[in-house]
């Protein structure tokens, strides 16, 4: 079967000289939940970037459901939904508005978008916030119009960067209920988090960036193994405190 996503030894130069991709490779399965993670500066928001053209690639290969993301970009954009880690949006829009730019973008028409956008104020509970500016609205409800509007070109691979930094406890919890149904739905997801709960959660699998490279990628149950996830993330990025070297020894 072709993978949702295939990244085949991406590298990612900067203009300012900054190696912020080495050679990456990812495979992530159709149907997959899948857990991209690494500390800050491991090159996980430029691998996204890459995979979404927001960034030029350097070198090496994307291919997205077998469409190549650099030589058919409109074709492979289509596929993908993104939640970006920082909201990008015109404050002073409402939430239809911001969704409704995105689904012109795609070439949706009006009343196609119209019914979309309807699907989805009601799935993300936003239609009691309909006529809000977008920064009048609480951090989980400006996440969810985020969702909503990666949604709008029903994309058959998701990708968020952090989609519950910053969300409280509650809407957390809901956040991952929309995630999860999402999924069994039929939606792949790559996830990039900080928390690692979260990747306890709702992963299949998971990769470790470090340093522009994956140092390790497996099931989860793998990383579940021995001392758990934080032990085997805090190990794979070379950060080992007295307690979890002691526990490896
Ligand atoms: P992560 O998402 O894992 O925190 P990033 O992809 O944001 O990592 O960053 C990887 C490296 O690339 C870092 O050293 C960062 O400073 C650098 N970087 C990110 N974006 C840019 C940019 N637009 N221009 C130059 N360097 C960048």
């Amino acid at each position: 079967m072709t993978p949702a996503l295939r990244v085949t030894d991406l590298r990612k130069i900067y203009r300012s000289g900054t190696v912020a991709v080495d050679g990456l490779s990812l495979t992530v399965e159709e149907g997959d939940f899948f857990g991209f993670l690494g500390p800050n500066g491991a090159g996980k928001s430029t691998t996204i970037h890459c995979i979404t053209g927001i960034a030029t690639i350097t070198s090496g290969s994307i291919e997205i459901f077998g469409v190549d993301a650099v030589k058919d970009y409109r074709e492979a954009r289509r596929l993908v939904g993104l939640s970006p880690q920082e909201f990008n949006v015109d404050v002073f829009a409402t939430p239809v508005q911001i969704v409704d730019w995105v689904g012109g973008y795609f070439g949706i028409r009006k009343p196609e978008r119209k019914r979309r956008i309807a699907e989805l104020m009601e799935r993300f509970e936003l239609t009691d916030h309909l006529k809000k500016p977008f920064r009048a609205l609480s951090g989980g409800l400006k996440r969810r119009v985020i969702l909503a509007r990666a949604l709008i070109n029903k994309p058959k691979l998701l990708i968020l960067d952090e989609p519950t930094a910053g969300v409280d406890v509650e809407l957390r919890l809901d956040l991952w209920r929309y995630l999860a149904e999402l999924n069994r739905d039929g939606t792949t997801i790559l996830l990039t988090t900080h928390y690692l709960e979260e990747v306890e959660r709702l992963c299949r699998n998971i990769a470790i960036v470090n340093k522009g490279k994956i140092v390790r990628q497996g099931p989860k149950e793998s990383f579940l193994a021995g001392d758990g996830l934080e032990a085997a993330y805090l190990g794979a990025t070379g950060a080992k405190p007295d307690h979890v070297a002691a526990g490896a020894a």
